[in-house]
């Protein structure tokens, strides 16, 4: 099908850019690296009056550490966190794993992360990511600059806390420290389709006790969603015998991938997956991320015990 007419801006500063968006006759959508609103367009189920693309604005494909926290530019794509060292310590790990996950390489190259936080699927391996991480959302209009926490962020399937008018300029995530391990694994129909559902962990272990544990949760609610009460159920554990083996891992990752499942799982049920079918993958595929997460994080601390040779 052919998308209705619309006018094209591409705008060469961040304030030309709001400027355009923020015009209350205009129905306006920022296009990043088109790879789901073309869709949407051509599939009719969007039909915005003004496409403001934003691919030529200087500054907005920066990725880099600033204070302790990773600053994800809005032109950021996701194929740059393929590279290798893209993205420092654990939180590089973690990128790494997820990215694979999403789509092939074609929309890898195109597509961009911010762009997946602002269209919001709840599938969206992204979105699991930052909501596990307590990621911060810089939105700018022709007022200024606010950040929205992610979990305050996503209010819906396609909802979010987003003005008409807001650009996001940047995503930031807390870097991870070397006491964390990550994990991310998902279960899909095909290669190519969406998660069925997708959970992303880390895991903070100090003097052999959990200290943190962040789990997030994609398609297993009508939002990403962090998985609250499975994590309570791992801090403070593994005192005394310090999370040594198979036995203690498999107990305590399989009753957090439970509750996980149980408690903050609400899932909306699809047509090749109910309700009760994505709460079993939901409790299965928590507790492999954490199970991952908590071997990540034995080898980190084992390369730090040994030092460099
Ligand atoms: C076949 C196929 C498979 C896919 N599989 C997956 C998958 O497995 N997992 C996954 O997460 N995604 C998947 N996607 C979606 C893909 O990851 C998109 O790249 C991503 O959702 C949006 O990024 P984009 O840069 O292409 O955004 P665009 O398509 O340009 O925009 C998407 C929406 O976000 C808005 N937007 C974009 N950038 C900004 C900004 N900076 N500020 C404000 N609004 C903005 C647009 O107006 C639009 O509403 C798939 C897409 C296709 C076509």
């Amino acid at each position: 099908m052919k998308p209705p007419v619309f006018d094209y801006v591409a705008p060469w500063s961040i304030p030309e850019a709001v400027d355009a968006l923020g015009d209350p006759s205009r129905s306006a959508a920022v296009i990043a690296g088109g790879q789901s609103l073309l869709l949407e367009m051509h599939l009719t189920r969007r039909a915005p009056d003004l496409v403001v693309d934003i691919n030529r604005i200087a500054g907005l494909d920066g990725l880099g550490v600033d204070g302790g926290a990773l600053r994800v530019g809005a032109l950021v794509r996701h194929a740059a966190f393929e590279a290798p060292h893209a993205v420092p310590g654990p939180l590089g790990a973690l990128f790494g794993q997820a990215v694979t996950n999403i789509a092939h390489p074609p929309i890898r190259a195109r597509g961009t992360l911010a762009g997946s936080l602002a269209w919001a699927h709840p599938a969206s391996e992204w979105c699991a990511v930052a909501v596990a991480l307590d990621a911060g959302v810089a939105l700018q209009d022709r007022d200024g600059v606010r950040e929205v926490a992610a979990r305050d962020y996503f209010l819906g399937p396609y909802r979010t806390a987003r003005r008409p008018g807001e650009l996001i300029t940047s995503v930031r995530f807390p870097l991870l420290g070397d006491d964390t391990g990550v994990g991310f694994i998902e279960h899909r129909r095909t290669h190519f389709s969406f998660a069925t559902v997708a959970v992303s962990a880390a895991l903070t272990v100090r003097d052999g006790v959990i200290s943190d544990a962040r789990i997030g949760l994609a398609n297993a609610a009508d939002r990403p969603v962090r998985a609250s009460a499975a994590e309570r159920s791992l801090i403070g554990a593994g005192a005394g015998e310090p999370l040594s083996g198979r036995i203690t891992d498999d107990h305590l990752f399989g009753r957090a991938g439970r509750i996980a499942a149980e408690q903050d799982a609400s899932p909306v049920a699809e047509p090749y997956a109910d309700a009760g079918y994505k709460r079993q993958v939901v409790a299965v595929l928590v507790g492999r991320a954490l199970r991952q997460a908590a071997t990540d994080q034995r080898a980190r601390a084992g390369h730090r015990t040994e030092g460099p040779r």
